[in-house]
């Protein structure tokens, strides 16, 4: 059996501003996490499969996230820590990412009292899921290898390096409720521009069905005609030829069917 000291490499922060820090949150460091944990270590060093063998500083809360977690390289664990932070607070992080200070001023005083703290710690969840690590040290060697990359988000050529402000944007830009947004964005493959246009093209879809459901209204009532039938039969003609207007179909319908 190997012990702790011989196998793992003390990962140590360059700048004295990152003493003492999480690596993988930037938060107080209390622990350390060993890179792979020490009970998957003889498995590493029988199979010779690549491992990192550092031993991290962390907080108490990515310790645990990363305790049974058996990959073995920083980079991977690094993954491991952001995924689990982020589902922990998805909460918090859509109450900040939606809301901002002047629409709480708004609410009643007991939403008003947990928006804000939604906000507070979403804000930090935030900060933590987006701390990039730090320059670091091991036997003798120094390391600036960062494993997060800065996302940018970006809404038709306008680039925004986090998610909330081009979520902003979009919304006031495009007028589109911050939800909904949301929930486009992440059915179109997290891609701004195809979750605006669809908002658009079913905005004005429902316009149009609207508008042809009142002129075939209007037009059946006229001509005693059923309303199931027009509206199809204008629908037809519609996809048949693009250049109709529902006005011009509702003419040649006339002309072709009715009038005789
Ligand atoms: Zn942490």
């Amino acid at each position: 059996m190997h012990s702790e000291t011989d196998l793992y490499r003390q990962m140590s922060a360059l700048d004295a501003e990152h003493f003492n820090t999480c690596f993988y949150c930037g938060c107080i460091a209390t622990e350390y996490d060993l890179v792979p944990g020490i009970k998957h270590a003889e498995f590493y060093l029988r199979t010779r499969e690549e491992a990192d063998f550092y031993k991290v500083p962390a907080c108490r809360e990515c310790f645990y996230f990363l305790k049974d977690d058996n990959s073995a390289l920083l980079g991977q664990r690094v993954d491991v820590a952001k995924r689990c932070l982020a589902r922990k607070y998805k909460k918090a992080i859509r109450i900040y990412e939606v809301w901002n200070i002047d629409e709480i001023d708004e609410l009643d005083y007991q939403l008003k009292h947990s928006v804000n703290a939604g906000m507070i710690l979403g804000k930090e969840s935030c900060q933590r899921v987006a701390f990039t690590g730090f320059d670091y040290e091991a036997d003798g060697v120094k390391h600036s290898t960062h494993f997060v990359k800065n996302e940018v988000f970006v809404i038709f050529g306008e680039k925004f390096d986090n998610f909330r402000d081009a979520l902003e944007h979009g919304h006031k830009a495009y007028r589109i409720p911050k939800a909904k947004l949301i929930e486009l964005f992440t059915e179109h493959n997290h891609c701004f521009d195809t979750a605006i246009n669809s908002f658009h093209e079913k905005l004005t879809r429902k316009i149009l069905d609207k508008n042809l459901k009142r002129q075939c209204t209007a037009f059946a009532l006229k001509h005693k005609q059923n309303l199931k039938f027009v509206m199809r039969t204008i629908e037809l003609y519609c996809t048949q030829d693009q250049r109709l207007t529902y006005d011009m179909a509702l003419d040649k319908l006339y002309l072709e069917i009715i009038r005789d």
